[in-house]
């Protein structure tokens, strides 16, 4: 669903590392900064799941609340939406979750009507007569409909990569604070697909062995509690299941997967592969 960390642009408000001056010295708004991710960060931890997860779906969500509520008109933000041809799917569907005070409905409205607009534009036949038309229709040509429709990616998959991209650093981080540390290990840990990023993305960070064993914690707590869950379904089982046994399937999923709507599916990453290896044959 989201780009990778690479190719995400910074942006005020959600700013990766410590902000420096001129001679390395710490930014005088740092401490308020890093208060602000500890608290993001520690707060979250008191819910069930993934915190990375539930941090950025909460900050996707407040983006297009924004967008719908008061940047619907705003020409820059209707430009985006034209290059990245709307929203991902996910996202397009989160719309219908916002409150009604953002009016998502002639918010969308009007974005889909600038968006049918360019389909409309694009798919219309073009005459080919003299050069200007000819070259036009030859670079037209040497690109897909899908390219030339969809130029960049959702934005509020980037803004949601970019939230990713922090929060994830500022979590390895924040393990090297007792405090945080110790609260961490009680909370439901962040999910696979977040570890592997974390991972990937910081390979030598100092607190990453950390994260790894407690991770591996989590994942010998939760097969224990999936194991006396398959033990009870045993006809000869006399003890009831408990209500962590009983969601202990549901923890799985998501500690496996994510949480919804925050990891996307492989289906289409799947089918480009068949079509290439037909065509191909
Ligand atoms: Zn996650
Ligand atoms: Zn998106």
């Amino acid at each position: 669903m989201f780009p990778p960390p690479s190719v995400i642009p910074a942006k005020a408000g959600i700013q990766e590392g410590p902000e420096r001056g001129k001679h390395g010295q710490r930014n005088v708004n740092e401490p308020a900064r890093q208060d602000s991710f500890y608290f993001k960060l520690f707060d979250r931890l008191d819910a069930p799941g993934c915190p990375i997860c539930g941090i950025v779906i909460h900050d996707s969500r407040s983006y297009l609340d924004s967008v719908l509520y008061e940047r619907v008109t705003d020409v820059p933000t209707r430009e985006a939406l034209r290059e990245s041809f709307g929203l991902c799917n996910p996202h397009t569907w989160l719309l219908r979750d916002l409150p009604a005070s953002s009016a998502p409905d002639l918010g969308f409205a009007i974005i889909a009507q600038d968006l049918l607009n360019r389909f409309h534009g694009m798919t219309g036949p073009r005459p080919v007569s003299g050069w200007r038309t000819l070259k036009s229709w030859l670079t037209r040509a040497s690109s897909t409909l899908r390219a030339r429709l969809k130029k960049t990616t959702c934005p509020a998959c980037v803004h949601g990569a970019r939230s990713e991209s922090v929060h994830l650093r500022q979590l390895l981080d924040l393990l090297g604070d007792e405090t945080f540390s110790e609260k961490y290990r009680g909370s439901s840990g962040i999910c696979v697909p977040h570890f592997l990023i974390a991972e990937e993305s910081h390979p030598a960070h100092p607190r990453l062995a950390d994260l790894r064993h407690i991770q591996r914690r989590k994942a010998e707590a939760l097969r224990g509690t999936l194991d006396r869950f398959i033990e009870k379904h045993d006809h000869r089982a006399r003890d009831e299941i408990t209500p962590a046994e009983a969601r202990a399937w549901t923890d799985s999923m998501e500690f496996l997967g994510g949480k919804s709507g925050v990891f996307c599916s492989e289906l289409h990453r799947q089918s480009s592969h068949w079509m290439r290896g037909s065509s191909t044959r």
